[in-house]
This record gives structure tokens, sequence and C-alpha cells, in this order.
């Protein structure tokens, strides 16, 4: 992937960690958004409901056939990010032979973790090809018609995003496009968006408003993802997500305990801080 004058590019070669490899396959031009990139991948990382994403992109960084590119927010582009696929053959060391291989150029212009997760989205569509969207949208609509959506905020964004919105694309890509955005309000939930977007409702009221869209992502979508990532990246973040919940109970029966004795409030800002991170 080319670079130009002034490009900023962190090189780090043989790591299991999906966010390191990410971030050493993306182009940016000052370290402020490789850092803030950075920090929302790390965040995205911690939930069971992208880290298999974010593993299987960092697959495919491994293999030469993802790059990210973090650009400033240009006023009049309507995109906030799109995702490139190029057609190319690649030399497969497996199998010892020249395959037909696509690479992406995935163009991030907001740096946040809903426009990250549209795109690896339209990615994932792309490259498994025994994935069909279409399910994955009757999934969708089943749920909508059973009405479980209790929360004002989760059926006002959903309105805009998965079916106003709609309208401007063709129907030949409402599949495509509902599997991104449903990714989306993954990464809108109160948790993740954090203050920028103040959604107003968290990933819990989402996945049980969803029921069968959920079932179908784990047990159809993530195991077919699965299946196509290197497992030392899976095992890596597996162990640091079980490490990292291993730490903040610990980090909770500390700030209880240290409450119940001595009720000071800088305790829990300072374990606050540590979890956040
Ligand atoms: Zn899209």
């Amino acid at each position: 992937m080319g670079k130009g004058n002034g490009d900023i590019i962190k090189v780090e070669h043989g790591s299991s960690c999906a966010v390191t490899i990410l971030l050493s396959h993306s182009i940016a031009k000052n370290e402020q958004y490789l850092a803030k990139f950075a920090n929302i991948l790390h965040k995205m990382a911690s939930y069971p409901e992208l880290d298999y994403i974010l593993n299987f992109a960092a697959t495919k960084a491994r293999s030469g056939q993802l790059t990210f590119e973090l650009k400033d927010t240009v006023f009049f582009e309507l995109d906030s990010g799109n995702c490139k696929a190029i057609q190319g053959t690649m030399f497969n060391h497996v199998m010892n032979a020249f395959r037909n291989e696509k690479k992406y150029l995935i163009s991030i212009k907001k740096i946040k973790a809903s426009v990250i997760i549209h795109e690896l989205a339209h990615m994932i569509e792309n490259e498994l090809y025994s994935f069909k969207s279409k399910q994955f949208h009757d999934c969708f609509i089943k749920d909508m018609r059973a009405s479980l959506i209790s929360n004002l905020s989760l059926q006002t964004i959903i309105n805009s995003k998965l079916v106003n919105d709609l309208k401007l694309y063709p129907a030949s890509e409402h599949h495509a496009e509902v599997f991104a955005r449903f990714f989306e309000l993954i990464c809108l939930c109160n948790e993740i968006s954090g203050h920028e977007e103040n959604t107003g409702y968290d990933l819990l009221t989402l996945c049980n408003s969803f029921p069968n869209l959920m079932h179908y992502i784990n047990n159809i979508l993530k195991p077919k993802v699965l299946d196509r990532t290197y497992t030392d990246i899976t095992e890596y973040s597996a162990n640091r997500n079980k490490n990292a919940k291993r730490s903040a109970s610990w980090s909770n029966d500390k700030v209880h305990s240290i409450h119940a004795d001595t009720k000071k409030p800088q305790w829990r800002r300072t374990v606050k801080s540590i979890k956040d991170t």
C-alpha cells in the first residue's frame, strides 16, 4: 500500500495482539489520529460482541490484505468511511501456490467505533463466501416484527439508521447495509460510544431486543469468522479478556471493601481509570 509524504505508520512484527497488528497496518497523517484509533480499538477489543471481528481483521492485516487509512473529516464528504476491495494475486505459503485474494483499504474519516465496525462488517461480508447477509436480514425483520424494542432512544436510532437511511441505497445493497448498520448499533451503545454519542441505550438492551439476530450472530456468523482467524490471535484476545475480567472483579471487591472501611472517594476514581484503559 503506498504512503504519501508525512504519513506515519507504526511497524511492529510478529505480534498476536489484534490491536497491535491493526495499528501496524494503519496509515495516518498525525500521531493524534493513531492514538485515538488505538484507544477505540482497545475498547472494542474488550467486548466479546466485537473482539472476534477485530481478530479477523488482524488476520487479514497480518496476511497483507488489510490496511487502514486514517484521514481528516472534510465537511463536504458525506461518507465517514469506506471499504475498498482490490482484487489481487497473492502467494499462499500453505498451499505453495498463487491464489486470487482480495486486499482491502479501509478509509476512516471519522475515528469512531461505529464507523470502524461498519467498514469491517462490509469486509467480513465480502470475505465469508458462505455467509449470506439475507439470513441475517431475515432475523432482523423477525425481531423487528416481534416489537421487543421498548427503549425509545433505540427505536429512534433504528428507524433513522436501519429504516429511513436505507431508502438512499439501491435495494440490492439493503441486506449488506443492515448487516453493517446492526454492528454500528452495537458500537453506538452507551458503554462503547461513551459520552460522545449519548445514544441512550446499553448493550444488554440492544441484545435483548434482537434475540433471533443475536442467536444467528453467536451460532452462525461467529463460528464462520473464527474458522478464518489465526488461532494465536484468537487465543491472545481470549486470555487478555479473561485476565481483564479477573482484575476488574478484583478491583470492584477492593473498592467495596475500601469504601466499607474508609469511604475514600479517590479510590473509586483511581480504580475506574485503570478499568477504563
Ligand atoms: Zn455501508
